[in-house]
């Protein structure tokens, strides 16, 4: 037994060893990856691998493997290039779990589709569809034609149009009913709705004139009358989302305002933002106005998201009096608007769905997300405690606990929906002394580090995963990666 280490030959002469590009494109181990990416993706992977490589050993950052006197061989090269190219192939747009407690997440893309409208949307991509096709005349159609019916059906509206999502719905209704008009809307309803949807500045730039009424936390039928005059377009409704004014407040009930409106000649808009077709109070859940009360209470025209307590894909659907919304389908910004077949695909077996209320709650992944039972995610948590706890080491604590999740897209942004889920805190050094921020943070980025990206939410000190969003199809899974964790 000799004690002496066999010292590998300097940096340099390892790195002018390396194999040309031209022969690891042309070595059998390499052929499976060409066959996969093509040539020109594999050249350029197993260069910028050995540029990286050659690189780093100039800066002094190269980490070798201890004693390692083949660090450049053929092997290592197709290896890393291997990993290059996979890393650039995968989607940018990632599954991940949504344990944030927030149902409709709209940075988490909001409503799940039920399988139905998931296999209408692969037939749609794979074949051609009677889009814009009419099959009995054999003559061109109107892509509405495909849901009109249906969405008048269940909203008692004598008219439909869909567009790309909500904001767009708003803008084109005001394009198309209010321009050079002025529009009626009380202080109180001046809403941001998140990102840059206000509905001051898509007033204007749908060119109509906003005439504000009333004060932030009252506003009274005479501030309406008192407005109106020979300019005046539309009296507008607009559905206060995320936030609540409490308080000394009033605001006109759409049955009162309709009424006047309607003396005046006037349509009256609404922009319900969430717009459910079915009352959620049967559920337990927070009242929302339905389309169809929307419509009996005398709107004109009203609009909703197709992808929010609707749960179904990304969509703005207009809905009102048969005249208005031929004039709506009309503007030109319908054609620029307009949605594609892949949304009226997922679209028509969502809306097919509310035919049969008596299984909405069982067969609308939204409806069913937001009325999961309390105990299923406390079970759910019980299971996940060890497994999660193992990933976890010592330096951090889980534990089970009661929790309340958010309807999230603008439902009223209160705790109404009791859940439960995983807790973790930090019990490292510096526990309770600031030093758990950074550590929750880190948590935090190694559970989006994940195979399948796991997003939870610090509050309180703690990071909490909210097992609402995560049924039992896909517990395994998130079970599984747990031990990938690396933190
Ligand atoms: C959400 C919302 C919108 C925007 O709808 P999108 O479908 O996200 O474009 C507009 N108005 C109200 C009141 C909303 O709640």
């Amino acid at each position: 037994m000799s004690d002496t280490v066999t010292q590998p030959p300097p940096l340099n002469a390892l790195l002018a060893q390396m194999p040309a590009v031209e022969r690891v494109i042309a070595s059998p181990l390499a052929q499976a990856l060409v066959d996969q990416y093509g040539r020109a993706q594999v050249l350029a992977a197993v260069r910028a691998t050995q540029d990286g490589w050659r690189r780093e050993a100039q800066d002094g950052t190269l980490a070798l493997p201890a004693n390692d006197t083949e660090p450049f061989s053929l092997e290592r090269v197709i290896a890393a290039s291997t990993q290059r190219l996979e890393a650039r192939a995968q989607s940018r747009l990632r599954s991940v779990f949504n344990l944030t407690g927030t149902v409709l997440h709209t940075n988490l893309g909001r409503a799940l589709l039920p399988e139905e409208a998931v296999q209408a949307v692969m037939r749609s991509l794979a074949q051609p569809a009677n889009l814009e096709f009419d099959l009995a005349s054999g003559k061109r159609g109107d892509r509405d034609d495909l849901i009109d019916e249906l969405i008048c059906e269940l909203t008692g509206a004598e008219a439909a149009t869909v567009v790309n999502n909500n904001a767009a719905a708003v803008l084109l209704l005001l394009s198309a009913l209010a321009n050079r008009k002025e529009v009626v809307v009380s202080r109180g309803e001046l809403v941001e709705i998140g990102g840059a949807f206000r509905i001051p500045d898509i007033m204007s730039r749908a060119g109509a004139r906003l005439r504000e009424i009333g004060t932030t936390n009252r506003t009274h039928l005479k501030d309406y009358e008192a407005a109106i005059n020979a300019r005046t377009g539309l009296l507008m409704k607009v559905h206060c989302s995320n936030y609540a004014i409490s308080g000394f407040t009033k605001s006109v009930e759409l049955d009162e305002l309709a009424p006047l409106a309607h003396q005046h000649g006037l349509p009256v808009a609404v922009d319900l933002g969430s717009g459910t077709l079915v009352d959620l109070a049967q559920w337990g859940l927070p009242a929302e106005p339905t389309v169809r009360a929307t419509v009996e209470a005398g709107a004109d025209v009203v609009t909703f998201s197709g992808d929010k307590l609707l749960g179904g894909p990304q969509a703005g659907l207009i809905v009102g009096r048969k005249e208005l919304i031929a004039k709506i389908k009309k503007h030109p910004l319908k054609r620029a608007l307009r949605v594609g077949k892949l949304t009226l695909a997922a679209l028509e077996p969502v809306l097919r769905l509310y035919r049969a209320p008596e299984f909405l709650r069982e067969r609308l992944t939204t409806l069913r997300l937001l009325t999961r039972p309390a105990t299923e995610m406390h079970e759910a948590a019980q299971r996940a405690l060890a497994p999660l706890q193992r990933a976890l080491g010592d330096t951090y604590t889980a534990s089970v606990e009661p929790m309340f999740s958010q309807i999230g897209s603008g439902a009223l942004p209160v705790d109404v929906l009791p859940s439960s889920g995983l807790v973790v805190r930090y019990a490292g050094k510096g526990a309770g002394k600031g030093g758990s921020g950074r550590a929750l943070l880190a948590l935090e980025r190694a559970l989006r580090r994940l195979p399948r990206p796991v997003i939870g939410r610090i509050a309180d000190d703690a990071l909490r995963l909210d097992l609402r969003c995560l049924e039992a199809a896909d517990e395994a899974v998130f079970l599984a990666q747990l031990v990938e964790l690396r933190l």
